[in-house]
């Protein structure tokens, strides 16, 4: 356990709100282990934003490890492949309900035959290859961004006139702990990928972001330092993980509201899709796999290397839970993972972390009462803007008035539901009335 006094305990917010993060300081100390897949592997063809590719296998096919199995196609640069996480016999295709988008989608469905695992690319030299071939790497072995977001890595890569690059290890989610693991257990590979990274936007100037204090991950720090990456320790605030709050943490520079870092030459890259990079370009891996971590009261924090495609109730198992202890499961974080209704749902190249709650710790939004116009939720937003006024006019479908309220803005924090007296979950009518707005633009 790490020393108590050398560790804050609290992430601090606006309005003196306060996000507990003893759970994550618990975390730290546990090693990743690797999973083993799942008897039955599903794979869902959609894991990133942006439109579902074209599948490549049918009933009966056998797969190899790392086989491409959705293809991008002529779906425009948006688009990524999905490959298969094990050797196996494709069973079909089934429509499972995303966790994500909560509708219906498709997923292959794999048996797997074993656990063997074999890159299925060449290993690329960086100096002998041109931008262009390691773009192409990166789009090819399915790298979407690992934070959370699940963004097209090769279309952020492919940015021109980018003059700063900001490798986000916030890691803000209070009990998550799988990028400092990373940290302390992948350092040669996370300096490799971040790296490639800087050669490939062809940026000189870069920022490791951390919330870790100087000397609890040395020999990671000092790879930064022989690699002339400045090391920035931001604030431990749990808001601060966004891209657009992490750029003026580090940057002292506001992305225009709407805007992206782009338009201010920056690029953030999470440290994870850093790590997933490195092992596409040398060694030909692709994006099958991920760190995470597991957390609930009863077991603490645990990191597991998971494929995806391996089912929540699987997971389970392996760390020594049974179902029947758990009346929720989370897939992310405790503040911002959606609930999930079934534990066969499977792990995506989006989940970093798989949170259950025992029946004494009930789900605060069951009992959701009428707002009483504390203001709470708008004094703690950090970006300063007004969910319970934006909930209302997302009520009203009142676009001109939600389009005047900047929700464009939010960063999805859930810092609001989490707050409310009245145990009002904000996130959903923030994330329809952006959606609501994205569509009108176009
Ligand atoms: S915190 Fe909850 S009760 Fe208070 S104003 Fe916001 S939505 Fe209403
Ligand atoms: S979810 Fe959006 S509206 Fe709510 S606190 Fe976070 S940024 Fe503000």
């Amino acid at each position: 356990m790490l020393e108590e006094k050398e560790h804050v305990h609290h992430f601090k917010e606006n309005g003196g709100f306060e996000v507990d993060i003893r759970m994550k300081l618990e975390s730290i100390d546990d090693p990743f282990t690797e999973v083993p897949p799942s008897d039955e592997m599903t794979v869902f063809l959609n894991q990133h934003i942006g439109p579902e590719g074209d599948p490549l296998v049918k009933k009966g096919d056998e797969v190899e490890y790392g086989e491409k199995i959705v293809d991008f196609g002529g779906k425009g640069k948006m688009c990524v492949p999905v490959h298969s996480p094990v050797n196996g016999e494709v069973k079909g295709y089934a429509s499972v309900r995303h966790p994500l988008s909560g509708g219906k989608e498709r997923a292959i469905i794999i048996e797997t035959e074993d656990e063997e695992k074999e890159p299925c690319y060449e290993p690329l030299d960086p100096k002998e290859a041109s931008r262009k071939e390691l773009l192409e790497r990166v789009k090819e072995a399915g790298i979407v961004g690992l934070g959370g977001a699940a963004f097209p890595t090769h279309v952020k890569l492919g940015e021109e006139n980018i003059s700063h690059l900001i490798i986000n290890a916030k890691e803000s989610d209070p009990n998550l702990a799988s990028d400092v693991r990373l940290m302390m257990e992948k350092p040669q590979w996370l300096i490799e990928g971040i790296k490639l990274m800087g050669h490939i936007l062809d940026v000189e100037d870069i920022t490791f972001a951390t919330r870790t204090e100087e000397g609890e991950t040395p020999e990671f720090e000092e790879l930064l330092r022989d690699n002339d990456v400045r090391i920035k320790r931001v604030r431990p605030n749990y808001s601060v993980g966004s891209e657009r709050l992490l750029v003026k943490e580090v940057l002292g520079k506001e992305v225009p509201s709407g805007e992206f870092p782009p338009q201010i030459g920056t690029i953030v890259h999470n440290v994870a899709t850093a790590y997933a990079t490195a092992k596409a370009i040398k060694e030909g891996e692709s994006l099958v796999s991920r760190g995470m971590t597991f957390y609930s009261k009863k077991t603490g924090g645990k990191n597991l290397w998971t494929r995806m495609g391996t089912s929540i109730e699987h997971i389970l198992e392996y760390v020594g839970v049974s179902q029947v202890e758990f009346e929720r499961i989370a897939l992310g974080s405790i503040m911002m993972g959606p609930t999930i209704p079934d534990p066969s749902y499977p792990v995506l190249k989006a989940t970093s972390g798989l949170t259950v709650f025992t029946p004494e710790e009930s789900d605060p939004y069951e009992e959701e009462k009428p707002c009483i116009r504390c203001g709470y939720c708008n004094t703690v937003c950090p970006v300063d803007i007004y969910p319970q006024m934006i909930m209302k006019a997302e009520e009203k479908n009142d676009i001109k008035r939600l389009q005047s309220l900047n929700v464009l803005d939010c960063i999805n924090c859930a810092l609001c539901s989490y707050v409310c007296p009245s145990n009002i979950r904000l996130t959903p009518y923030l994330e329809r009335a952006q959606n609501k707005i994205r569509k009108k633009k176009g």
